[in-house]
Formats: structure tokens, sequence, C-alpha cells
């Protein structure tokens, strides 16, 4: 019998990814299916990003790269951060990945031993307690609802602090809430983390610029600058730009650990994709522009569909701040439906009867709601809204 690791056997496969491929599966058995599963921008990678990866190509940017990133995106994440988010980092504080997914890969298996436990606030990004496990930690999730818009107390993470606790989790805006903290929330979860020293702490700042509060974005180092020397800020060019294809994200933070990370890498992937890192280094360095149209569209259907869905029999949205996902309750609706008692079974019955994908609540770690994503085209979240109509009758 061919042995399998206990590593390996602790884990799931990615449930968003999961529900995309059912899709798929239906729509190539002839079915017609909308689509509201995708965790990724419906546009286009901007023209200038790929015009400098064709020049990479073509003038033969085509071979290994240092392990951590090429000096020029290096350069263009430290000018990025200074810009962006007023934060000061040296050549050696940054590292590269194949991915934000890789990033915070590289964090865990840096950061975690065996048992020490990592703080996730629910509803989370469906890798970080998969991930956690990977590297033999344990995650310890908080649980929160609708009554804080989806956000932690203070009180919950002094509450769910051992000391075992070696990392704490904090995105913003989330995936799949679309719920920022404020500056005010931030600081008062960063006075927590000042009483205790040994716990590091990571910033998933993978939506920064989608984000509409009309306040400007600010993460933890932001609101409480002390943690500065144990935080990871974790970004990239994934949803900002409209490059999930790319694999580009980077980690910022203390020298020594972005050290043992880059080790991690060095004997797992190497550095990422050169071609994809001039890209990257073009998306960071030129005209901001095509995030400000992307995110003006995205805000545009967040507004229709947030209204749509509040209009529907058992259905409660809340409005969201940013990303390009909505959270809704759906209890009601489940509570309504015979023959179906949980999230799971919803969405299955929604994708098949109603030839809609959506994610069930579950999969984040927060059951009895459905992650609707709006990175799709208003004709899709139209006719979406008119199955579920009819579906949920
Ligand atoms: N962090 C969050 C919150 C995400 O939603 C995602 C992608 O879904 C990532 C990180 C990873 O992005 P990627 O690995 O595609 O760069």
């Amino acid at each position: 019998d061919l042995q399998l690791s206990s590593r390996v056997q602790a884990i799931k496969p990615s449930p968003t990814l999961a529900v995309t491929n059912k899709a798929a599966e239906l729509r190539a058995a002839g079915q017609d299916i909308i689509g509201l599963g995708a965790g990724e921008p419906d546009f286009d990678t901007p023209d200038h990003i790929k015009q400098a990866a064709i020049e990479a190509i073509n003038s033969g940017q085509t071979k290994y790269t240092a392990v951590d990133g090429t000096p020029a995106l290096k350069k263009a994440i430290i000018a990025k951060f200074k810009r962006d988010n007023g934060l000061e980092y040296e050549a050696n504080q940054i590292l590269v990945s194949s991915g934000g997914k890789q990033s915070f890969f590289n964090l865990a298996l840096a950061t975690l031993n065996p048992g020490d436990e990592a703080i996730i606030p629910a509803p989370y990004w469906v890798s970080y307690p998969d991930m956690v496990k990977v590297a033999e930690g344990k995650p310890v999730i908080i649980e929160t609802s609708v009554d804080t818009r989806f956000k932690i107390t203070p009180e919950q993470l002094e509450n769910a602090i051992t000391e075992r606790t070696r990392l704490f989790v904090i995105n913003s805006p989330s995936n799949p809430s679309g719920m920022a903290y404020s500056l005010e929330e931030m600081q008062a979860i960063g006075e927590v983390l000042k009483k205790h020293p040994d716990i590091m702490i990571a910033t998933d700042d993978m939506y920064e610029p989608i984000l509409w509060t009309g306040k400007p974005f600010a993460n933890i180092v932001n609101a409480c600058p002390e943690l500065y020397d144990r935080t990871f800020v974790l970004n990239g060019v994934s949803k900002a730009y409209s490059m999930t294809g790319w694999r580009i994200g980077y980690a910022a933070g203390p020298a020594k650990i972005i050290g043992a990370m880059k080790k991690i890498q060095s004997q797992s992937t190497s550095n990422p994709c050169s071609i994809s890192q001039a890209a990257a280094t073009a998306a960071l360095d030129g005209d901001q522009a095509c995030v400000g149209e992307m995110v003006k569209a995205f805000k545009e259907r967040h507004d229709w569909l947030v209204d749509a869905l509040n209009k529907l029999p058992g259905v409660e949205c809340p409005h969201g701040d940013g990303t390009f996902y909505v959270f809704p309750s759906f209890q009601g609706a489940i509570d309504a439906t015979e023959g179906v008692s949980t999230d799971v079974e919803f969405a299955e019955k929604l994708l098949t009867d109603a030839g809609v994908a959506l994610v069930p609540g579950s999969a984040f770690g927060t059951p009895g709601h459905m992650r609707l994503s709006f990175a799709t085209s208003m004709e899709n979240l139209e006719k979406a809204i008119e199955r579920l109509q009819k579906a949920l009758g």
C-alpha cells in the first residue's frame, strides 16, 4: 500500500477551486452555468504590463533570477511600500514569491513548530488554516458574525491568545466578507498585540486598493507602528492588477524571518517566473489609473448586487467595504427550503437546479452564508439574480 504523510492527510483541496471545477464540469456537460465563485478579476491584464513581459522575453530575461526577486522588482516593491503605505524596508526585508499563496506558505513554514497556534479570524481565506496545518501548526479560529461586520473584537483576540500562540493573521479588506477594519479598530487590535511580544503578525493586504470606505487604507503596522518589528506585510499583484495567472506575491518584514522564508523558497521553487517579475515591476512602477478603473467597476456592481440580494426572500446582505465579494446570509432561504439543511447542500442545489455557482460560507468557517464574486459582467450578475429569484420563490 502506498503511504501518505500525516501532513497531507490533515488538509483538504481548496474548496473555492472545487466549486469552480464543478461548475466547469457541468458546463462541459452542456449545462448553462453562471459562475459567481471566481476569486479573480474578470478584466484583462493591462496592456502596459503585458508589453513589459513581452520585452522581457525579447531581451532574454528568461533565466533564473535571484531567489528573492530581481533587484528591479524589489526596488519597485520598496518604493510601493513607501508611496502607498508609509513603510520603510531594506532589500533584505523583501521576498518575492510565486503568488501571495506562496508568501503565506513560506511564512507558516518558517515560523511554526508542531503544535504552535496561529489565530485566524473567520470568515477566513480558505487557505490559511490548511497551510498552517501543513506546517504542523494548529489553527485557532475566532468566529464573527454580521453584528460586528465580520470583524473580531479586541476581547475576542485576548481570549484566543495562549502561551502557544505564535502567529496572528489579519486580512483587510477581507476575502470573503469584503469588510475592512477602520484605523481605530486596527488600533484596538494592536493594543492587545502590544501586550504579547512573542506573537508575530501577518497582515494580508492582497485587496488593498479595492476599497471604497472613503478613508485611506490602513493595516496593523500603520495603526500601531510599534508592531513593525514582528509584522509581515503580505501583498501581491494578482488582484490589484488582474494578474492572477502571473503568480507574483511578496512579503515584507523582519530580515531574520524573511531570510528563513527565502531559504525555504530556495529549496522548493527558487525564484518566481522571471517574465512575471518584469511584468510586476511595470505594474508597481507604472501608471496606477488602470487600478482605479477596475475598482470603479467593482463598486458599481457591488452596489447593484447588494440591493438585488436584499430583495430576495431569506437573504440578507450587508454593504461591503471593498474586494469583489459579498457575503450575504442565506440562512432564511436555507431554512425555508425542504430537503436542505446546510449551506453546502444549498449551494449544490443552486448549482444543479438554478445553474448558479456560489461558494458556501462553511468553506470560510462561517456557515449559513454564501460568497458571491462580482468579478463578472453586469449581464451575468443580472442573469444570476433572476435565477436566484426563481429558485427562492
Ligand atoms: N490572500 C487572499 C486574501 C486571497 O484571497 C488570495 C487569493 O485568493 C491570496 C492571498 C493569494 O493570491 P495569489 O496566490 O493568487 O497571489
